[in-house]
């Protein structure tokens, strides 16, 4: 495994009952990860220390995004990769993922590609006010990008994200209802299974909070599956995909897609009947997929910036929580809890009690 992150801790946890061994590549010696198995350390761009991983492992995934893709490729060569290095060189690039889902008919947001400030006015033209300026390469938890409601503002954004490695992209700002994410996956022998889809709250471009299942209409559903069955199958793809939509009157937007197990996917641990990091895993290895139902109604809440208070929260009913091992720092995701009840009212008993409880630090 590529990174060794919480993403790695949590799927090779998933991976021990499966009888699977990891060997993680991160920069960081005690990474979160790393009480799982051994870590060479190492950037991850490190041509040698990456070929090192893939010669002694069967198969080599990655639990983040910010790799050198060529690099991958070359992997490929000689080991494989899944998911496929094409669905990590387009989700990594906000234009290219954003020209995909127009291509196989994926709504998404009005955009355009910015290489200079002579280009803002006529991005303007298209997207409209308000827009928001982003990196297309490295942007995450909302860094990276700038809402701008006047021409005045957006120039400002302009001057603090250009020199970005890779350009800009201008976007609509869409005036969404809703957050929703869907979690796919798809194995080896084409099999693809959905989790249903969960509604997310984002908070300053973090994720606060994810609700499963999102009391969403059925043709909602219907429409996110849809897309994701024409990505998966477009990338040829192996493992779990996430995509992330905005819901403006009753239709989905794609705002972006990862090719990971997500954030918003973590409550599948306690909440289905087969998490999305043993999905992850069957899906690379070779095995039959998991069921995807849910065990009840579920909440997950990040803890950002410092962990709560262990004790308290876990006399709440139903309430799970999980501790990354990373040290506090204001705006990283050092923990998650998830609550499970058996109905949405037990559950609405529980959230607030729940997110009081739970740090939201983004400054120091
Ligand atoms: P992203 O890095 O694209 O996932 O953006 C992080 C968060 O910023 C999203 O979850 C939204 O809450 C918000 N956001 C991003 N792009 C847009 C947009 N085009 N319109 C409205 N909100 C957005």
């Amino acid at each position: 495994m590529i990174g060794g992150g919480q993403l790695g801790r949590m799927l090779a946890w998933a991976g021990l009952p499966l009888g699977l061994d990891f060997v993680f590549l991160d920069p960081s010696a005690d990474s979160p990860a790393s009480a799982f198995g051994p870590v060479i350390v190492a950037p991850f761009e490190d041509r040698e220390a990456v070929f090192k991983l893939a010669g002694a492992v069967d198969v080599v995934t990655y639990e983040f995004e910010n790799l050198a893709a060529h690099l991958l490729r070359e992997v490929a060569a000689a080991r494989l990769v899944l998911p496929p290095p094409l669905a990590l060189e387009v989700s990594q690039d906000r234009l290219l993922e954003k020209q995909l889902f127009q291509k196989l008919g994926v709504p998404t947001t009005r955009f355009v590609p910015v290489s200079g400030r002579d280009d803002l006015e006529a991005a303007v033209a298209t997207t409209g006010l308000p827009a928001v300026l982003k990196t297309r390469r490295f942007g995450y938890d909302g860094r990276g990008q700038a809402v701008a409601g006047d021409a005045a503002l957006l120039d400002a954004a302009f001057q603090r994200l250009m020199g970005a490695p890779g350009g800009l992209i201008l976007e609509n700002h869409v005036s969404f209802e809703r957050e929703l994410s869907l979690i796919a996956c798809r194995d080896r022998a084409a099999e693809i299974r959905f989790y249903p889809l969960a509604e997310n709250v984002h908070q300053q471009g973090i994720l606060r909070s994810s609700r499963v299942p999102a009391d969403v209409d059925a043709e909602v559903s219907r429409a996110a599956m849809g897309y994701a069955r024409s990505l998966l199958t477009h990338l040829d793809y192996v493992g779990v995909l996430a995509i992330e939509f905005f819901l403006k009157n009753g239709k989905l937007i794609a705002n972006e897609m990862a090719p990971r197990v997500h954030n918003t996917g973590h409550w599948s641990i306690e909440a289905a009947e087969t998490s999305q990091f043993e999905n992850h895993l069957r899906a690379i290895t070779g095995l039959p997929l998991g069921e995807t139902r849910l065990r009840g109604e579920a909440l997950l809440v990040n803890a950002v910036g410092r962990l709560p208070e262990i004790h308290p929260l876990l006399e709440l009913p139903g309430v799970h929580f999980h501790d990354y091992r990373k040290a506090p720092r204001p705006a990283r995701k050092v923990g998650h809890v998830t609550a499970l009840a058996a109905s949405a009212a037990e559950l609405e008993k529980v959230m607030p009690k729940l997110l009081v409880q739970m740090p939201f630090e983004t400054v120091s």
